[in-house]
């Protein structure tokens, strides 16, 4: 197999790097996806390739790329890859289903509890030494509220176990799966309709993948049905809600708290709307990365791809 070339062009965790280096031609990059020239000049005899969710691969790569015969995806969503275009041309695309989900569902219990009691807002000013424990006595407990989760697949349903475990309730919005699925009663969640969800949910949690159906799901009427005071977390992808749209409920009061990992362009352009809101946390893009998932996505995709590139 010492012909066959794997090109990576987003950060790995180099144990994974290592593997696959020990066995195929692997030329490891994480610049490379900034710099889609280079990237396309080099495609021309490649096999295999291996990105994050910032390399598109598009028709302009796949045309790039002949001998293209899988994509590792370093993640999970697949919205930076043309699927359909790989599957006509028999590419298999390799998502890390499953290896951040936890990551995910931590990020959500841990910004959902921190909102809830908005201490975080005024750390600084404790530091200061100011005492401002008046204006955080009206803190809220997560235990006994409802979560409603908007997507119920394997980072949903990770969260509800968390959530559940906090004495949460949770109800969920997904339309693929039939009201008499068996997850349900095995989940112990209440599937519900997404009008329900938006009035019932204290805290609402997107889990869905970016689709037609799924951009700017979350928009002005959508917030409208929310309790002005429930939080909105987003660590699915920042298209699936209307940003300014957000920014103005917090704004005006309608809305609690918001916690957004995603944006619709990342990183933020100069006067994104969230960026001065007042109850938000913004993270740039890690509520799935932390040392144990890079770990087990990295393992996990250079244990797919190179199963593939061998067999
Ligand atoms: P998944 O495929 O297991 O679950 C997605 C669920 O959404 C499925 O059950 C599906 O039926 C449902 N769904 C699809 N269309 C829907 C719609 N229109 N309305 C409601 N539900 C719908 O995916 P997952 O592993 O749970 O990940 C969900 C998304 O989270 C990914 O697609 C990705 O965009 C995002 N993600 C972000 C990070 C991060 O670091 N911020 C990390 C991992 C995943």
């Amino acid at each position: 197999t010492g012909a066959t070339r794997i090109v990576i062009t987003e950060f790995m965790d180099e144990p994974a790097v290592a593997q696959l280096a020990n066995v195929f031609d692997t030329v490891y990059n994480p610049a490379l996806v900034d710099d889609r020239p280079t990237l396309l000049a080099m495609l021309g005899n490649v096999d295999a390739l291996i990105v994050r969710n910032r390399t598109k691969v598009d028709l302009a790569l796949l045309a790039a790329a002949p001998k293209l015969r899988v994509v590792g995806r370093l993640g999970v969503g697949l919205d930076n890859i043309d699927v359909a275009a790989c599957a006509a041309r028999g590419i298999d695309v390799f998502p890390a289903t499953g290896a951040n989900a936890g990551a995910v569902a931590e990020y959500v219990i841990g910004t959902a509890m921190a909102l809830l009691r908005e201490a975080y807002t005024r750390s600084a000013e404790t530091a200061a030494g100011a005492w401002p424990r008046a204006a955080l006595s009206n803190g809220r407990e997560i235990a006994g509220k409802t979560l409603g989760l908007i997507g119920f697949g394997g980072i949903g349903q990770l969260t509800a176990r968390l959530a559940q475990a906090l004495g949460v309730n949770v109800i969920a919005y997904d339309p693929m799966l039939a009201s008499d699925a068996p997850i349900w009663h095995q989940s112990g969640v209440a599937c519900r309709q997404l009008r329900v969800v938006l009035e019932q949910a204290d805290i609402v949690s997107l889990h869905v993948p970016l689709t037609a159906e799924t951009r700017n799901l979350i928009d002005a009427e959508a917030l409208s049905k929310m309790k002005p005071d429930a939080v909105l977390i987003n660590t699915s992808r920042g298209e699936i809600v209307d940003e300014a749209a957000v920014a103005s409920a917090l704004h005006a009061g309608k809305l609690g708290g918001a916690a957004i990992d995603v944006f619709a362009q990342e990183p933020l352009a100069a006067g994104n709307a969230l960026a001065n809101a007042p109850r938000v946390i913004l993270t740039p893009h890690i509520a799935g990365v932390t040392t144990e998932s890079n770990t087990r996505v990295s393992a996990l995709i250079a244990q797919r791809v190179a199963a593939y590139l061998q067999q």
